[in-house]
């Protein structure tokens, strides 16, 4: 390219004010302020520019390739950073991608509440100041069997509540076998020493008997705490004491027992032949003073910290200083009572609860969506690609019974045009991104956790990102 015709490109660019003058950028500027479409078209002009000088554009640019750049520029300018997003990899709780999705009626409380004024802290019986934990508390006590109860931000937030008000400055007893890490770098001893009661472990790592926690027992325990070990399993030679055998224990010391149940399912999944996961109103059952769950886990409600169990105890917790810094929004509340409404009725929730509705979703559905996926998919590759519906495993996810795998279908996309990394990042990058995985050369859909409604969004996702990859 010669210095003159680098000249006569650069002479040939539009001026900013001319390309703001025509009517596409007139009419762009009914949606967004002058100055942020004089921003773009400015922003426009000199990336072209920047191309010509640096010698990799050698022809004219139109006026119409740039309005499309300017229109580009405010689009990606004014999309949200948190989005929606597919979830084709068959994780139904997962963490990274908000975890549990919420029923349509927890999003019309929601709605309803975020809209307007409501009765968050007012007893509207009487007048009079009320408390935002009122409102929930009868349901989860009609649910779990437990005397009293309370939500906090999320169970890390329960669990450091629970043992700053009971056992601050005293000491817990933990089997060696429980001291979990869970994502996000949540330890049970970190978050132990954090609320300065002092941790005793007892046992082994695989077997922890009844004498070793009774022989740990000091006129300065506060309490035996057992924590779901969620995101691991130990097998083969292991030993736990049965909860009932523990409850009497520490009871006859005097001492109570608190259970961090981690996922704490509301029904017993076990009917569907999924995992081993006992039910909070079991450990309740069973004698457990206090019991704290997640409300975005197995339960399928909003992010929340469910503390619930003996009057006394939660009666304390709730005048704890930290209470009021882990206090609970609004909006979650009305979600989860809205959640928490539906398992009145078993049947509804696993109707209506979308968590519920993907852990039991049957083979011959995810056949028929896979098949659906796959013929969508097969139009967009035409004859470029093979895509195949295969057999697979579904994770529950979010920590909850990691060992639980659910049958189920995948769309195996194979010996596509561009490379399956490029597939998988440009599948990242379209506007409504979808999450996939790559395994044994080929990238997959697990349509588990796509909601049926979303089967031609994915295909047109799809069909983007193959447009973006050329
Ligand atoms: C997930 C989990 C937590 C943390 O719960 P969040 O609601 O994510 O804060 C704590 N303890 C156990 C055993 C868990 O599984």
């Amino acid at each position: 390219m010669t210095a003159e015709a680098n000249t006569e490109l650069l002479r040939k660019l539009p001026a900013v004010h001319r390309l703001l003058d025509l009517p596409a950028c007139q009419h762009l500027m009914e949606t967004y302020s002058r100055d942020w479409v004089s921003e773009a078209a400015a922003h426009s002009v000199s990336a072209v520019r920047k191309e010509i000088l640096s010698g990799t554009r050698s022809n004219e640019v139109t006026e119409e390739q740039l309005l499309q750049q300017i229109e580009q520029y405010l689009r990606n300018r004014f999309q949200p950073n948190f989005r929606r997003v597919i979830n084709a990899t068959g994780v139904v709780l997962h963490t990274n991608l908000g975890r549990a999705p919420l029923a349509e009626s927890a999003l019309e409380a929601i709605n309803r509440t975020a809209l307007g004024y409501s009765n968050l802290e007012l007893n509207l019986a009487t007048g009079e100041r009320g408390s935002r934990y009122d409102h929930v508390e009868e349901l989860i006590c009609r649910l779990t069997g437990a005397e009293s109860a309370l939500v906090v931000n999320n169970n890390a937030a329960a669990v450091l509540l629970v043992l700053r008000e009971m056992a601050k400055g005293r000491k817990v007893i933990v089997s060696r076998g429980q001291l979990v890490e869970i994502g996000g770098s949540f330890r049970v001893s970190e978050v132990m020493k954090e609320s300065g009661a002092q941790l005793v472990e007892v046992g082994t790592t695989n077997k922890t008997h009844e004498r070793d926690y009774e022989n740990a027992i000091d006129e300065n325990t506060a309490m035996i705490m057992r924590a779901h070990t969620s995101n691991f399993r130990i097998v083969g030679f292991t030993y736990q004491p049965e909860l009932s055998d523990l409850v009497s224990l520490a009871h006859q010391h005097g001492i109570p027992v608190y259970e961090d149940l981690g996922s704490g399912s509301l029904i017993d999944l076990r009917k569907f032949g999924i995992g081993d996961e006992p039910t909070v109103d079991a450990s309740i059952k069973a004698g457990v003073d206090i019991v704290s769950f997640s409300g975005d886990k197995l339960l399928g409600g909003t992010q929340a910290g469910i503390i619930a169990g003996r009057a006394e105890y939660i009666k304390k917790i709730k005048k704890n200083q930290l209470t009021r810094a882990l206090r609970v929004d609004k909006l979650t509340l009305a979600a989860l009572e809205a959640t928490l409404l539906l398992y009145l009725d078993e049947e509804r929730a696993l109707r209506e609860i979308p968590t519920l509705y993907l852990l039991t979703r049957k083979r011959e559905e995810l056949y028929r969506e896979a098949q659906k996926l796959a013929g969508g998919l097969r139009e967009v590759f035409q004859e470029k690609a093979v895509v195949e519906v295969v057999e697979g495993m579904s994770q529950v996810g979010g920590g909850s019974l990691p060992d639980e795998d659910l049958a189920t279908y995948l769309v195996a996309v194979k010996t596509t045009p561009f490379s399956l990394n490029a597939l998988e990042h440009a599948l990242r990058h379209v506007d409504l991104p979808v999450m996939t995985t790559i395994r044994k050369e080929a990238l997959l859909f697990d349509v588990r956790t796509i909601f049926p409604r979303e089967i031609d969004e994915c295909i047109n996702s799809v069909r983007e990102a193959c447009k973006r990859l050329g």
